[in-house]
């Protein structure tokens, strides 16, 4: 059977190398050039040096708030993982497309340009709107850009479908996080004179310490919500780097660290906590002083917190089979932005496993990418 025009797409896109922090003009223009050949204008908004760029079209009357399907272009690296097939040339076996992104997200990128064509051939009510961003895997830093020019626009989106993988249910619901750094600076010494020094990797662990105090009173005392695995705001750290030889008292450490929030929790206000129990920790422990580390934060994006009796929620389960779930997710996705700065309800609904994203050998069932065609066609046949 020949593959729908979907799967063609998404083997072609597959074959773009977007990985994040690096170019995906060329994609943006191929999408741009298919868009254009359907009479469909796009606007183009790059980055500082012109390599990466967000695309934005619509289709449809200018004057009315429509639908916007949203995606991100740029997919995880591969090095270092064991693929069994070329990550960026698309292999069909067992009805499934496999190569790096097509769960996480071009499975859906493709459906999302295909229903453009289709809507343009018809007179639509309200417009179909395709939202396409860069480098959403480092933290959402693209998508920023666009929001900008979206902001400023006469007319918003009624509605924001962001077609990370769901497996086709409804998701509207996932933490917000905030990334950080903490710089420990200390005094260099002989080992054998360390308490007459300022130990930075001491003072990390306080700071750690602090962390892991805060992390116990939210999961005890804190905010709740039962929607999630982890039902309540959770921090991590994730690297350590410190000391230069075993008899130095280390003079630098520099740790990690991340605040995943649900949306009645502020990572603001949870960084406070953890300074106050550091400070504690540091006080009893370090010449009698409080010695915290210099936070910077590295990167943060809000949380998705749509309500689930919202009508933009009804309209999507009406478009969708009835056994569809609506549910929350893990993992973070542009709706949080969209939602908090243009104020734009967002569900979270694409083809494919979030399973198998950012693995060797991601894949999307060709199955999914038909059931995300049916849900598209159904939601423009809603606009006419
Ligand atoms: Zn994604």
């Amino acid at each position: 059977m020949p593959l729908s025009r979907s799967a063609e797409l998404l083997k072609t896109l597959i074959a773009f190398p977007t990985i994040s922090r690096t170019p995906n003009l060329a994609l943006i223009e191929h999408v741009a050039g298919l868009l254009a050949a359907a009479g469909i204008r796009s606007t183009i908004v790059r980055n500082d040096t012109g390599t990466c760029a967000n695309l934005f079209a619509s289709t449809g009357p200018a004057d009315v708030p429509g639908v916007m399907l949203s995606g991100h272009t740029d997919v995880v690296p591969v090095e270092g993982q064991p693929w069994t097939m070329p990550p960026f040339e698309a292999t069909l076996r067992d009805e499934r497309l496999y190569g790096r992104g097509a769960a996480d997200m071009k499975g859906f990128v493709a459906c999302a340009v295909i229903a453009m064509i289709d809507a343009s051939a018809r007179t639509l009510k309200k417009p179909l709107q395709l939202a396409l961003s860069y480098d959403e895997e480092i933290g959402c830093v693209g998508v920023r850009r666009l929001i900008d020019v979206l902001e400023v626009a006469p007319v918003r989106p009624e509605l924001c479908v962001v077609g990370e993988p769901t497996m086709m249910q409804i998701a509207t619901g996932h933490k917000g996080k905030a990334a950080y750094r903490a710089i420990c600076c200390g005094q260099e010494g002989h080992s054998a004179l360390a308490p007459n020094y300022l130990n930075a990797i001491h003072v990390a662990a306080d700071w750690i310490a602090g962390i892991r105090a805060a992390q116990q009173h939210l999961a005890e005392n804190g905010a709740h919500d039962d929607g999630y695995d982890v039902p309540y705001s959770t921090i991590h750290v994730g690297t350590i780097h410190g000391g230069k030889a075993l008899n130095i008292v280390p003079n630098e450490c520099t740790l990690e660290f991340e605040i995943r929030t649900l949306t009645s929790d502020k990572a603001d206000a949870i960084l406070d906590d953890i300074r106050s129990r550091a400070s504690i920790a540091s006080a009893t422990g370090l010449q009698g002083k409080v010695h915290l580390p210099a936070v910077e934060e590295v990167n943060a994006y809000p949380g998705l917190d749509t309500h689930v009796a919202s009508d933009a929620v009804k309209f999507l389960e009406a478009l969708l089979p009835p056994e569809t779930q609506t549910r929350k997710v893990a993992f973070g996705t542009e709706g949080g932005l969209f939602s908090t700065r243009l104020s734009v309800p967002a569900v979270v609904c694409g083809p494919g496993d979030i399973d198998v994203a950012h693995k060797p050998d991601e894949y999307v069932a060709l199955a999914q990418l038909d059931a995300c065609d049916s849900f598209l066609a159904r939601l423009t046949s809603c606009l006419q």
